[in-house]
């Protein structure tokens, strides 16, 4: 497995495959949900790349980005065990030689949801994943449904911009307890891990959204929101742990209509 930190690099790694690649972008301390995506993408594909970024113009919070926990020497680990061919360690100058001055905007879709609660996230998403697309020049790229808007957006995205790569959707992962796997369920104290498994349990319930969003403020989550779109219901909660917060998403197919409703 090659382990690659500059374009440079990158470019000789990339003249040595061929069309068959998959591309599995994260932003690190990996868990059996990425490992559902790069063992996709090793099956299907004759290379896997995996891109480790912690893209900061996705963050719309800074506490947020300084504490985004890092397990690189896990993550690579991880990686070489799955069959993954290389790893993409990009720096920011390298990612972003203009500064941030190009984006890509999406305007409708993106401005709700998680878009109405962390303003220009998705601009932050769409950029950097479009820089990726384009250094990697995957034939798939590899996107789990636990960040369906995101998944959503970027498939658009490809769509819009004739862009040659074949997004792949991957279904959500989850502890045995329900709560879908997230680098930042890391960030949970003892007591927010306890109870967040409720966040999913209520979200997949039959009861309508506000009732569901009512649920969990009584529960003590603050709810960012609780909305079904397009026959899926999404949801965000904040989590507090202690001396900071842990904000949790989730989303499941929306229960059919007429399903009997939960008392
Ligand atoms: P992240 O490292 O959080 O940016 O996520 C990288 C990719 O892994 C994204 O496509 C996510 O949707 C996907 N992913 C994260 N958690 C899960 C999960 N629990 N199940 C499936 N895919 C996931």
């Amino acid at each position: 497995m090659k382990v690659v930190k500059t374009l440079a690099e990158w470019h000789v790694v990339r003249e040595s495959m061929d069309d068959s690649v998959g591309f599995v972008p994260t932003m690190g301390a990996l868990h059996a949900g990425h490992a559902a995506l790069l063992e996709r993408s090793v099956r299907e594909n004759r290379y896997t790349v995996l891109s480790i970024y912690v893209n900061p113009t996705q963050f719309n919070n800074a506490d947020d980005l300084d504490n985004y926990p890092c397990t690189l020497e896990a993550d690579l680990k991880l990686a070489a065990d799955l069959g993954v061919h290389a790893v993409l360690l990009p720096r920011y100058q390298e990612i972003y030689p203009d500064g941030f001055r190009f984006r890509v905007d999406e305007t409708d879709f993106s401005h709700t949801l998680c878009g109405a609660h962390r303003p220009g996230h998705f601009t932050g998403v769409l950029t950097v994943v479009m820089k990726l697309f384009n250094i990697v020049r995957p034939r798939r790229a590899y996107f789990g449904e636990k960040d369906h808007q995101q998944l959503t957006l970027i498939r658009d995205m490809a769509r819009a911009f004739f862009l040659p790569v074949d997004v792949v959707s991957v279904p959500t992962v989850r502890d045995s307890d329900g709560l879908a796997l997230s680098s930042r369920n890391l960030r949970l104290s003892p007591d927010a891990r306890r109870l967040a498994p409720t966040f999913s349990r209520l979200l997949a319930s039959a009861a309508a959204d506000a009732e569901i969003a009512q649920a969990l403020i009584d529960q003590g989550f603050t709810v960012d929101y609780v909305e079904t779109i397009n026959g899926r219901r999404y949801g965000a909660v904040v989590m507090a742990c202690g001396d900071h917060t842990v904000r949790l998403i989730d989303n499941v197919p929306a229960p059919e209509p007429g399903f009997a409703r939960a008392s």
